[in-house]
């Protein structure tokens, strides 16, 4: 199985506050990597879909809210790869499918709708899949697509920065995309994730029991891009969670950011989602106006994706309907 390595943009950001405050600021537009498997989820799914392959099995099984980017990128891998997909999803049928449902379908993933309290016991949701679906032998992805083989996938976003920065910025909803980045760093970098939940400390405990089980386990043989194995001292160091901008919890918006956002795209013509990257940038430019980036500073914020989710909140919008986002 071969994953031809995209070509990702590395865009310049300069408006009147990076100048203002002497920042170079640049975004990695991973949202370009692939039409559909957008974003961070390329690079979680990437080597779990070559292990499924290695291990010969045809069916991916994996787990996700009813807005889920990562149920739209397994949905599109299962069939530009060749595999069967089967979606876990939290919360009742409607009988109207979202945009994001919808295109899974459509892409010939089949769904099957779980209790939002059987979704949030893991052990019992697993078992429950094991149970059903044991017939089709599927190579199961956690949800997010966040395991050891989507962690190591994470480590080579950094290979698509070809210049020297100080500081790498990427939105966190599981901590595995951040895992990557900090793994992946040299010295005097440093990755500042933000956390789009409302759950104190939790992405930095899920950071750093991903970091505990490196280096041993690291790197796996389907990495071919050899990242060097960093030194512990380092890893410890090295990065940051910034809580401060989940504006209320997962889903949660306010005008401000909504605003942002908008003033972002057309300043900067570049599309934002308001789950994610609108949080993190939201967060970038209110840490350059406070001065906690430092002028002379270079920042890359990481473009995760994400944009079908704007989507569901159109069709949120125009339904009215009483379904949320979590
Ligand atoms: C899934 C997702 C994230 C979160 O990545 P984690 O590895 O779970 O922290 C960030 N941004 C976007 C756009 C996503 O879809």
């Amino acid at each position: 199985m071969k994953f031809e390595h995209p070509y990702i943009p590395l865009h310049t950001i300069k408006d009147l506050i990076t100048e203002k405050y002497g920042i170079s600021l640049y975004i990695l537009r991973t949202d370009l990597t692939h039409p559909q498997i957008s974003g961070n989820k390329w690079f979680k799914l990437k080597n779990n879909l070559i292990e499924a392959k290695n291990k010969n099995i045809n069916t991916l099984l994996t787990f996700g809210g009813a807005f889920s980017n990562h149920i739209a990128a397994t949905a599109a891998a299962g069939k530009e790869y060749g595999f069967k997909t089967i979606g876990i999803i939290r919360g009742e049928e409607y009988s109207e499918l979202n945009p994001t449902l919808n295109f899974a379908v459509k892409s010939g993933m089949k769904l099957d709708y779980v209790s939002r309290s059987l979704y949030k016991d893991k052990t019992e949701l697993y078992k429950y899949a094991n149970t059903k679906y044991w017939e089709d032998k599927f190579y199961l992805i956690p949800e997010g697509g966040s395991n050891e083989l989507g962690v190591s996938g994470c480590m080579e976003i950094s290979n698509h920065i070809n210049l020297d920065f100080n500081y790498i910025c990427c939105a966190s909803g599981t901590g595995a995309t951040l895992s990557g980045i900090i793994l992946s760093l040299k010295k005097n970098q440093k990755a500042v994730g933000f956390q789009i939940l409302k759950a104190s400390g939790y992405i930095k405990n899920e950071v750093n029991t991903w970091l505990l089980k490196y280096p041993k386990i690291c790197i796996p043989k389907s990495n071919e891009n050899n990242n060097p194995i960093i030194e512990n001292s380092l890893i410890q160091i090295n990065w940051e969670v910034n809580e401060n901008y989940h504006f209320g919890g997962y889903g949660k918006t306010n005008n401000g950011l909504k605003d942002f956002i908008k003033w972002f795209q057309q300043t900067n013509n570049v599309p934002l989602d308001f789950l994610y990257t609108g949080k993190m940038m939201f967060g970038i430019y209110d840490m350059i106006e406070k001065e906690i980036f430092k002028r002379g500073d270079t920042i890359v914020a990481i473009h995760t994706g994400g944009m079908q989710g704007n989507l569901g909140k159109d069709f949120l919008a125009i339904k009215k309907q009483n379904l949320k986002f979590q």
